[in-house]
């Protein structure tokens, strides 16, 4: 028999010491636990000369709060009454991301996996229970053949870094993904991502035609045929944290015109607002899919008069010329008054500066920031719109948008026109439900900027009795929610996610209606233990 010695003996010795030792359990932080992780990390394998726990930082290491704080968008869940992770390991290879797995899975930590940090109810960085965060920022390759027009991109690149390397290569190919370019692809694309070529070419997970995932024994499967195609489509829409750690994505690229259009106008209540959002929600889902054009809906305090109004803006992206433009809108929008004086004409690549409200002239490199240092805190949640809205009922909304905005802060929307391509893929075509059927999309937003309890209380209530007040409008049984606008208002599971496929329909249908139950079983297939899980996660349990 081989005598075992040296480094393996002792990670032998360590392991039987991790699996005796108590298992986290307690709400409290712990002290000892972030120490016990390292420890674990290095007795799992690891790369030639370097040991796993060189990427991972704990509490009492002074680069922990700038790490946590690296992606952290809604300053809502920086504060101290958020538990902070045991450990967040920046992986660089995916040896790094098997030892964590691993480790979580010996100290029953929860594993958050973060790629740009978005997540509107701070999944990828906080939890109920002891976790850790893997920070997937060091996966940011981007590789593209435009031969066959396809790009591998890992799952921590930002939608911003995809961008630039398309336009560093072509000047007539773009992808359909979301506007804000410090998104990361990996959450976005796990739950649709929609943006504004989405009238033309649909979500961005409509391009995506390969993946790559580890699961929960560590193993990585390099294509959609490996991991299965129910996989593949679950992955498409249905989220992610809950299937394993997604690595990367092969895109397919889409053409754009190398000029394109882009314009915003602002019209208030007394200059016809009332009537232009009832024409536009005729008019927005079925005009020319070259055309997308989102409105902003916002009180404000009247110029010259006493008292508050709204202000709509409408905001277009056009895929042609000013000219073919203003022959369109002339034809089927003509109350909008859309001249050429109005029209901005741009590469592709700076219609994404313009749509992430950039400066007019900054340049490009602005795109591959990927560090705010300007998040605040907020509330945001989704709707879906499939009957238009009649003159009094936009009227009472103002109204109510109004009462709801004790200004400077105010209650306001999105609204963002479907139709197109969206109508035309089937709803179980991939895990993303809400296709055809829908006029528009709501994204409903409240912002604020200093911290405290009685704040957040304060401005949580007034977005919840607004959005309580939309009721009447928008989709019902269920009213439907969009996955990438997380709100835990419509449900969670209890602690512990021992949720059953009942249990947790309460937000797993809102979110995916009839895919849900073929999400449950994909995920009794392929993460049968649970071990990605989360007050939102898909169960197990069919
Ligand atoms: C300012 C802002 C603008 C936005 N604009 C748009 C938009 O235009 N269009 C749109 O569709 N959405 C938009 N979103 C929503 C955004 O798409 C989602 O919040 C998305 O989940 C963010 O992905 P992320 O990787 O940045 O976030 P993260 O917080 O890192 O991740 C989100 C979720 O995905 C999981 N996850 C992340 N990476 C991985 C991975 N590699 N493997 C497995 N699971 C993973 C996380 O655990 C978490 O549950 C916006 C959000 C914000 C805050």
């Amino acid at each position: 028999m081989k005598i075992l010695s040296g480094p393996t003996f002792i990670s032998i010795l360590y392991l039987i010491y991790l699996i005796t030792i108590p298992r986290v359990s307690s709400s409290s932080p712990s002290l000892t636990v972030p120490h016990h992780f390292l420890q674990c990390l290095d007795t799992q394998p690891a790369d030639h000369g370097s040991p796993n726990s060189a990427t991972a930082v704990i509490p009492t290491n002074s680069s922990f709060s700038a790490n946590l704080m690296s992606a952290v968008r809604n300053l809502r869940f920086a504060s101290a009454s958020n538990r902070k992770p045991e450990a967040i390991v920046a992986a660089v290879t995916e040896t790094h991301i098997r030892a964590t797995i691993s480790c979580c899975k010996l100290l029953n930590l929860e594993l958050r996996v973060r790629s740009g940090g978005h997540d509107y109810e701070g999944f990828s960085y906080t939890s109920p229970v002891p976790f850790v965060i893997l920070d997937m920022y060091n996966f940011h390759k981007i590789d593209i053949n435009m031969a066959d027009e396809t790009v591998w991109v890992q799952a921590g690149a930002s939608l911003g870094e995809l961008y630039y390397n398309i336009a560093s290569k072509s000047k007539v190919h773009a992808f359909p993904a979301g506007v804000c370019p410090k998104v990361g692809a990996g959450g976005h694309f796990s739950g649709g991502g929609f943006g504004n070529l989405m009238r033309k070419y649909g979500l961005s997970i409509d391009h995506i035609v390969d993946a790559q995932i580890m699961d929960a024994n560590g193993k990585v499967y390099r294509d959609r045929r490996s991991m299965g195609e129910d996989v593949f489509w679950a992955l498409r829409g249905g989220g992610g944290g809950s299937y394993g750690v997604i690595l990367a994505w092969k895109i397919k690229l889409v053409r754009v015109p190398e000029k394109v259009t882009v314009f915003k106008l602002e019209r208030t209540v007394r200059e016809g607002a009332v009537d232009l959002v009832h024409k536009w929600q005729q008019v927005a889902p079925v005009i020319d899919r070259d055309l997308f054009i989102r409105l902003e809906i916002k009180p404000i305090n009247r110029k010259i008069s006493k008292g508050k109004t709204i202000k709509v803006s409408f905001i277009g992206m056009f895929l042609g010329t000013p000219e073919r433009l203003l022959n369109i809108t002339k034809n089927k929008f003509p109350e909008l008054h859309l001249t050429s004086s109005d029209c901005l004409v741009k590469k592709w690549i700076d219609s994404v500066v313009f749509w992430a409200n950039y400066p007019e002239k900054a340049p490009i490199e602005i795109l591959l920031k990927r560090i705010s240092a300007n998040e605040y805190y907020w509330k945001r949640t989704s709707d879906f719109v499939q009957t238009p809205i009649s003159k009094q009922g936009l009227k009472t909304i103002f109204q109510t948008m109004i009462d709801h905005s004790p200004l400077p802060r105010r209650v306001w929307m999105q609204w963002n026109p479907w139709g197109g391509r969206m109508g035309e893929i089937p709803s179980d075509a991939t895990a993303f439900v809400h296709r055809g059927g829908n006029l528009f999309m709501i994204e409903h937003f409240m912002n604020w900027y200093r911290p405290g309890d009685k704040l957040e209380e304060k401005f949580l209530a007034i977005a919840r009795s607004f959005k309580e007040a939309m009721a009447p409008y928008v989709s019902k049984n269920p009213r439907e929610a969009f996955f990438n606008y997380r709100d835990v208002d419509i449900g969670i599971t209890t602690p512990g996610y021992n949720a059953t496929y009942e249990g947790a329909k309460v937000y797993g249908e809102k979110y995916f209606k009839g895919n849900y139950l073929r999400l449950v079983k994909t995920k009794a297939r392929f993460d049968r233990t649970n071990f990605f899980r989360s007050q939102q996660g898909i169960p197990v349990l069919a």
